[in-house]
């Protein structure tokens, strides 16, 4: 049996959750944590220890940037041993993105990392705030009965549901149930009891947790429409000082087979950029060659997103590109599972 307290760090970057009316402007401004923890005084039934700790100024979601990741992903490593786990306040607009980024830089996890938010600020009668953070924590508190973490992973849990970080999409800006986990189940639903769908959990590491130090914004996105132009494309194609770049596709990988297309994205390849595949569908992924209209990027030898979320896909690039892999190493890394972030066949 575990004697120590278990230990939470708790920590706040903004977003709804602790927001308030700035009604000179009738918008929802981020406010202080000291407030969002007077608004919860349950907190202090838990039975455990919480530390807090916050941005500098909190934000909403939509500020976040790569180096907030970064320091995310620092402050979790300098006191990594003595806290048991870690919770990050976080809006929901772009926790995906930022859980997946943390999945890829926390390598060798063996504790939680949990990020929540909500749809209503806490100061709301029918907030999901309280709930959201309550639970949350009783996750983050979890063992097993060999005294490990429950859930060793960066998770996102939000409305009774806890899903892998990087395999979790916002789709809804209006229910309560934000998110959603299309090719991956979830790992814990909340009820009476919190069940956790243990065989879908990643076993806690053995190794040293290793910091990704770095992350690329030398990225492009190219999403194709029906009616897309050269003159759109050229655009894209031509973002100064792009590595790489991400192609959001039809269904299952497929673009328009337009002979133009096809030239522009073989010359941009033939540059020595590195271009990825990733699905705009939520569920199901990328399959090379399936289709005719995907053939042409098949044996140009475009590297696949297999089932990855955007998020994920994304993330993932800007993680792997600093390490500065030649072509060959970078598909394989790219296509490999490296925090069950896609299905291997
Ligand atoms: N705009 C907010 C944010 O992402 C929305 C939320 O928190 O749910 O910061």
């Amino acid at each position: 049996m575990n004697q120590q307290p278990i230990r939470i760090l708790l920590l706040y970057t903004g977003g709804t959750i602790g927001m308030v009316k700035d009604v000179a402007n009738d918008t929802l401004i981020p406010f202080d944590f000291q407030y969002l923890l007077d608004k919860i005084p349950e907190i202090g039934q838990l039975d455990c220890e919480i530390d807090t700790d916050s941005l500098d100024r909190p934000i909403d979601s939509s500020d976040i940037k790569p180096e907030h990741w970064l320091r995310l992903a620092q402050r979790i490593e300098k006191d990594y041993t003595y806290y048991n786990g870690f919770v990050i306040l976080h809006g929901s607009d772009t926790m995906a993105y930022t859980a997946s980024a943390l999945s890829f830089l926390l390598k060798n996890l063996s504790k939680p990392v949990i990020l929540t938010g909500s749809q209503l600020p806490i100061g709301v009668a029918r907030s999901d705030a309280r709930e959201n953070l309550l639970t949350t924590l009783e996750i983050a508190m979890a063992r097993r009965q060999d005294g490990l973490a429950m859930v060793p992973e960066v998770c996102v849990y939000f409305e009774y549901d806890l899903f892998r970080g990087n395999r979790v999409h916002k789709i809804s800006t209006e229910d309560f149930e934000a998110f959603e986990s299309l090719n991956y189940p979830k790992l814990a639903g909340a009820g009476v009891n919190i069940k956790f769908n243990q065989g879908f959990i990643h076993h806690p590491s053995k190794e040293a947790l290793e910091l990704g130090n770095s992350i690329s914004d030398e990225v492009a996105i190219l999403t194709v429409f029906p009616g897309i132009t050269p003159a759109y494309v050229e655009a894209v194609l031509n973002t100064a000082g792009m590595k790489a770049l991400l192609i959001r596709s039809f269904g299952a990988g497929n673009i328009p087979t337009d002979a133009w297309l096809i030239e522009a994205l073989q010359a941009c390849f033939d540059r020595g950029i590195f271009i990825v595949d990733v699905s705009q569908c939520v569920g199901g992924g990328v399959a090379l060659g399936k289709y005719a209209a995907s053939k042409a990027l098949k044996e140009m030898g475009v590297i696949s997103a297999v089932d990855m979320t955007f998020e994920a896909a994304l993330t993932k690039l800007m993680y792997l590109l600093p390490f500065g892999m030649g072509y060959a190493e970078f598909k394989q890394q790219y296509e490999s599972d490296l925090r069950g972030e896609l299905s291997e066949s």
